[in-house]
C-alpha cells in the first residue's frame, strides 16, 4: 500500500487534521483513521490510504448503474476500492464498504494510467467509481478522472451523496453523470438505516450537481418496506426531485432484498412499488423506472404520447424506437438523453403502455 497525501483537509493544534472530503468533517488524531477508514494521519498530514487501490474491477453496461438516460447500451470500466462514510443497515456491498483497508487481502494496485490503458484495451466509453462509495476515493478518482476526459472518456460517480461542496467543487468539472441515491426522507429514516443525523447535505450536493455544474442526474431509492415506502417519504423524495432538480430526472425505485443487517425485512412488494411510480407520476416526474423486478419497469415510454422508445430487460437494451435525435418517433418530443444511442432493433413503435 502506498500513501498518497489528501487533499481538503486542515492541519489543527498538537498534530490532529480535520478533513473536509465529506459532511463528517472527521477530526483526526496523530495515527488515528477518519470514519471511513480510508484516510489516516501520520505525522500531522493526512493520507489517503485507498489511492490506487482496488478491489472491485469490471466492465459494465452503463444501465447496470442505473443510469438509463446516458449513453444508453453503453460499456463503462466499474471501479471501486474499500470503505464507505456511510453505515448502512441494508447495503448490499458491505463486504468491500465496510472492510478495512489495511487488513484487506481484497485490494490491488492500479494507477490512474493503468485504469486509462485497462478502459482503452477493453474499448469501453467511460468510466464509473462504484461499488463502494467514490467521495472517500477522491483524489483517485479525480486523477483518473482527468485522464479519462483528456482521453474522450466520459466519467461516472455512483454515489451515496454524502460530500462537501468543496469536495464536489473540486470533482465535479472532470464528471460528467452523477448517480445518486436519494435513500429516503424522513429523519427517523435517515438516524435509523444509513445513520446520519442529517441528510441535507446529500440533498443539497444532488441540487448543486445538477443545477450548478450542469451532471446528468439520475437518482435512485431502495424501497425498504417500513422504512422509506410510506405515501409521505415517497411524496416527499418525488416532489422535492421534481422541484429541484427537475420533472426529466429519471427516478429508480429499486425493489429491496434482505441484506447486510436487514435480513428479517422483507423484499419490496410490487404494489409499493407500484405505488411509488404513481405518486412519482402524480407530483410530476416524467421518467420512472422500476428495478430488480425481472424486467418489468424497466422500458423509457414518452412522457406525452406513451410510446414505448427504449424497452430493456435486466442491463440489456433490447431495442430503440428511438433515433439519434432523441425524438419520438410517434409525437416528435425530445426525451432529455445524453450521449449516442447504441441500440440493437428496428425503429417500429409500439403503443403499449
Ligand atoms: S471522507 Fe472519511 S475521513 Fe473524511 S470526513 Fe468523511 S468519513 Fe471522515
Amino acid at each position: 500500500m502506498t500513501f498518497h497525501e489528501a487533499i481538503l483537509y486542515q492541519k489543527l493544534e498538537r498534530g490532529a487534521v480535520r478533513c473536509a472530503v465529506c459532511p463528517r468533517r472527521c477530526r483526526i488524531e496523530e495515527g488515528q483513521r477518519g470514519f471511513c477508514k480510508a484516510r489516516e494521519n501520520h505525522g500531522g498530514i493526512l493520507y489517503a490510504l485507498t489511492y490506487g487501490m482496488v478491489s472491485s474491477l469490471a466492465v459494465d453496461p452503463i444501465e447496470k448503474k442505473p443510469l438509463f438516460h446516458f449513453h444508453p447500451g453503453s460499456r463503462c470500466l466499474s471501479l471501486g476500492s474499500l470503505g464507505c462514510n456511510l453505515r448502512c443497515l441494508h447495503c448490499q456491498n458491505w463486504s468491500i464498504s465496510q472492510a478495512d483497508p489495511l487488513h484487506s487481502g481484497l485490494l490491488e494496485t492500479l494507477s490512474p494510467e493503468d485504469c486509462l490503458r485497462a478502459a482503452q484495451k477493453e474499448g469501453v466509453a467511460g468510466l464509473a467509481w462504484t461499488y463502494n462509495e467514490p467521495t472517500i476515493w477522491l483524489e483517485y478518482t479525480l486523477d483518473c478522472a482527468r485522464l479519462a476526459k483528456q482521453a474522450g472518456l466520459y466519467t461516472v460517480s455512483v454515489t451515496n451523496g454524502y460530500i462537501t461542496p468543496e469536495a464536489l467543487a473540486i470533482l465535479a468539472p472532470w464528471l460528467d453523470a452523477y448517480r445518486v441515491d436519494l435513500k429516503g426522507w424522513s429523519q427517523e429514516f435517515w438516524r435509523q438505516i444509513p445513520q446520519i443525523p442529517d441528510p441535507k447535505p446529500i440533498f443539497e450536493a444532488a441540487r448543486l450537481a445538477r443545477r450548478q455544474y450542469g451532471l446528468h442526474l439520475e437518482a435512485v431509492t431502495n424501497m425498504i418496506p417500513g422504512w422509506n415506502d410510506d405515501e409521505t417519504s415517497l411524496r416527499g423524495l418525488a416532489r422535492w426531485i421534481a422541484r429541484e432538480l427537475g420533472d426529466d430526472t429519471p427516478w429508480h425505485l429499486t425493489r429491496f432484498f434482505p441484506s447486510y443487517r436487514l435480513q428479517e425485512t422483507p423484499p419490496t412488494p410490487l404494489s409499493s412499488l407500484l405505488r411509488g411510480e404513481r405518486i412519482g407520476r402524480e407530483e410530476g416526474l416524467r421518467y420512472i423506472y422500476l428495478g430488480n423486478l425481472a424486467g418489468k419497469g424497466e422500458n423509457t415510454l414518452c412522457p406525452s404520447c406513451g410510446t414505448t422508445l427504449i424497452e430493456r430487460s435486466g442491463f440489456s437494451l433490447l431495442r430503440c424506437a428511438l433515433g439519434q435525435d432523441h425524438r419520438c418517433p410517434h409525437c416528435g418530443l425530445v426525451i432529455p438523453i445524453v450521449g449516442a444511442l447504441q441500440c440493437p432493433g428496428s425503429r417500429e413503435v409500439s403503443t403499449k403502455q
